[in-house]
């Protein structure tokens, strides 16, 4: 009877699955000691739009342009009624002044902050054109 041959198992190495690769979208921070403008890393083709240290930033930025817009919002109406009150000559004690001029520097400091915070995010998570879809 003839030996039947055993088929030889395939020895070589499975070869490795290529993942394709694109660079994160965002533009490095000040702070980041890249030399290139934009965030040198490579993250998957099908993820997300940057790496995780962008995507931690992006979220932080949001949260603090989000907090200081809600903070601005909520000083707005003091600031609308001491505009009225000034208008019609309402301030008769010098704390009522000093606390207008304290409130309306409060809102102003969240106001502009909020407008730094959204000016930066979009520079630097939305430079490549990306739609905003945080706001
Ligand atoms: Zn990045």
């Amino acid at each position: 009877m003839p030996r039947r041959r055993r088929r030889r198992r395939h020895t070589t190495e499975p070869r490795p699955i290529q993942v394709e690769r694109k660079y994160c979208d965002a533009l490095a921070d000040e702070d980041d000691y890249y030399s290139e403008l934009l965030c040198p890393k490579l993250i998957p083709a099908n993820g997300p739009r940057f790496c995780p240290q962008h995507i931690r930033e992006c979220a932080d930025s949001y949260n603090i342009y989000k907090d200081a817009s809600l903070r601005a919002e909520e000083l707005q109406p003091c600031v609308y009624g001491f505009s009225r009150k000034h208008k019609r000559g309402g301030f008769q004690r010098l704390w009522e002044v000093d606390e207008a001029i304290e409130v309306t520097g409060e809102f102003i400091y969240w106001a502009e902050l909020e407008l730094d915070e959204r000016k930066t995010h979009a520079y630097r998570f939305y430079a490549h054109g990306a739609s905003m879809c945080l706001i």
